[in-house]
C-alpha cells in the first residue's frame, strides 16, 4: 500500500521512491497509458472535491540516460492504492525522484483550505451547513442547505473569511482513533465523518473549524491570500455558492476590473458611473423605440395614400402589388392594413424577402367579400405551402420563385 506522503506535509515538493506495480490502463491512437503505484507518493489522487496532482518522475535507465516522465493523473482504487498515469512503462522495482506540479498544488491549497474557512464561516455566522465542495478549474462551489443568502449575509461572511486570512491562524494535521473522532462529532466539534474504518484525519484552523478531511492544505490561513465570493445560485440540494481563493481571487478580479474599464471607456466615463449610464441608455432606448414605431405608424399611413393615388381602379378594384425588399413583414403588415383600411375595393398582394424565401402579405378592405386566409391557403395547397389569416388579412413565407405564380393564381382567381 502507498505511503501517502501528503498526509503528513502537503509542502513536501519532491521525494525519492521505488515502483511497486504497473498495470495497462488503456489504448488510444496506439498510444498506452500506464498506471504506476508506488512505495510512497506524495501525489494526491483526486477525492472529496479536491482533483489529483501533476508531476514528473525521473528515472534513470541501465545505460545512464535520464528518463522524464510527465505525471498525468492520480486516481486511488478502492483497496487505497495510489495509481498514477503515465505514457511510459516503469517496471517495478524502478528507483525514481518525484516532482509535484507545485503552482497547481498551491492553488489546489488555497482553493481547499478556502474552503474551509468559508464553511466553518456560514456556520458560525448563519447556521448554514455544506453539502458539498468542488474544486474546478477555475471556479470552486460548495452548496449550502439553505435557499438563499440576502448579498448583506454574503458581504459579511466574505468579510470575516478575509478577516481570518489576515490573522494567519495557523492549520493542524492530527490523526486520531475513530472512536475520538466519533466522541468529537457527539460535542458537536465535528460536522460529520466518513463511513470508513481505522484512523480519522482531521483538520483543525485553530480555535476555529475542526473537519475530517483528506486533502492537503495550507500551514495557516494567511497562505490562502484571499477570497471572493463570485455569485449565488439556486439548486435542487439549495444554494451553491462560487467562490475563487489565492491568485484564482486576483486573476478574476483584475479581469472584473478590464471588463469595466472597457465598459467604461466605450461610454467615456468612470467604472463608477457604469450603472447610471446604463439606467440611462437603457431609458432613452426605450423612449427611441417608442418613436420609432409612432413613426413607422405615421409613415404607413403616408405611404398607404400615395399607393392609393399611384394605383388606379381596374374592373371595379385598386390591386396593389408591390415588392418591398427592404422593409420588415411588420411593416408590410402596418402598411397592408393602413391601405385597406382608407380605401374601398383595394386590395394589397405585398412581399419582402428573406433570403430564399419571401414574406407575403394578402389583404383586402372591409368591403370585398372573399377571405384572405382560405384563398392564400387555397392558392398554396398545391405547392404543398400553409397560409395563415383572418377574412381581412392573411400571410405566408414562400420560397422566393413561386412569387410570380402565386400572383397570378390570386389575381386569375379575385380580379377578374
Ligand atoms: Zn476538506
Amino acid at each position: 500500500m502507498t505511503q501517502r506522503l501528503y498526509y503528513l506535509d502537503s509542502f513536501l515538493r519532491e521525494f525519492p521512491a521505488t515502483v511497486t506495480n504497473i498495470r495497462e490502463h488503456s489504448r488510444q491512437d496506439g498510444e498506452t497509458l500506464w498506471q504506476i503505484a508506488l512505495d510512497r507518493s506524495a501525489f494526491y489522487p483526486t477525492s472529496g472535491g479536491q482533483p489529483y496532482d501533476t508531476g514528473t518522475l525521473r528515472a534513470t535507465s541501465r545505460n545512464g540516460a535520464i528518463l522524464e516522465i510527465p505525471v498525468l493523473a492520480v486516481e486511488e482504487d478502492e483497496s487505497g492504492e495510489v495509481w498514477h498515469s503515465v505514457n511510459k512503462p516503469l517496471m517495478a522495482g524502478t528507483q525514481v525522484e518525484a516532482f509535484i506540479d507545485w503552482p497547481r498544488r498551491l492553488d489546489h491549497m488555497q482553493q481547499h483550505s478556502g474552503q474551509h474557512l468559508l464553511s466553518a464561516t456560514l456556520i458560525h455566522r448563519l447556521g448554514a451547513h455544506t453539502v458539498s465542495f468542488h474544486l474546478g478549474p477555475e471556479l470552486s462551489t460548495i452548496d449550502i442547505d439553505r435557499d438563499s443568502l440576502s448579498p448583506d449575509d454574503l458581504t459579511r461572511i466574505e468579510r470575516v473569511v478575509n478577516d481570518l486570512i489576515a490573522e494567519n491562524r495557523p492549520l493542524f494535521i492530527n490523526t486520531v482513533a475513530r472512536a475520538d473522532a466519533e466522541a468529537l462529532l457527539a460535542a458537536g466539534e465535528l460536522p460529520k465523518l466518513p463511513e470508513r474504518d481505522g484512523t480519522i484525519r482531521i483538520i483543525e484552523i485553530e480555535n476555529y473549524d475542526r473537519n475530517a478531511c483528506g486533502g492537503t492544505h495550507v500551514h495557516s490561513t494567511g497562505q490562502i491570500g484571499s477570497l471572493l465570493i463570485r455569485s449565488t445560485e439556486k439548486v435542487s440540494r439549495g444554494l451553491r455558492l462560487t467562490y475563487v481563493a489565492g491568485l484564482r481571487a486576483v486573476s478574476a478580479a483584475r479581469h472584473d476590473a478590464e471588463l469595466l474599464h472597457q465598459a467604461a471607456s466605450l461610454l467615456t466615463i468612470g467604472p463608477d458611473s457604469l450603472p447610471e449610464a446604463i439606467r440611462r441608455i437603457q431609458a432613452e432606448a426605450k423612449s427611441a423605440a417608442k418613436e420609432n414605431q409612432k413613426l413607422r405608424t405615421e409613415l404607413a399611413h403616408y405611404h398607404a395614400a400615395r399607393l392609393v393615388v399611384e394605383v388606379p381602379y381596374e374592373n371595379g378594384i385598386r390591386w396593389v402589388h408591390r415588392a418591398f425588399d427592404d422593409r420588415d413583414p411588420d411593416y408590410l403588415r402596418q402598411l397592408a392594413s393602413a391601405l385597406t383600411a382608407a380605401a374601398p375595393h383595394t386590395v394589397a398582394f405585398f412581399s419582402c424577402r428573406e433570403g430564399d424565401s419571401a414574406r407575403i402579405v394578402f389583404a383586402r378592405s372591409r368591403d370585398l367579400d372573399f377571405h384572405c386566409g382560405h384563398a392564400l391557403r387555397d392558392a398554396l395547397a398545391p405547392h404543398n405551402l400553409r397560409a395563415g389569416g383572418s377574412p381581412d388579412m392573411a400571410q405566408s413565407l414562400i420560397p422566393a420563385h413561386l412569387l410570380d405564380t402565386l400572383h397570378t393564381t390570386l389575381t386569375t382567381q379575385y380580379h377578374q
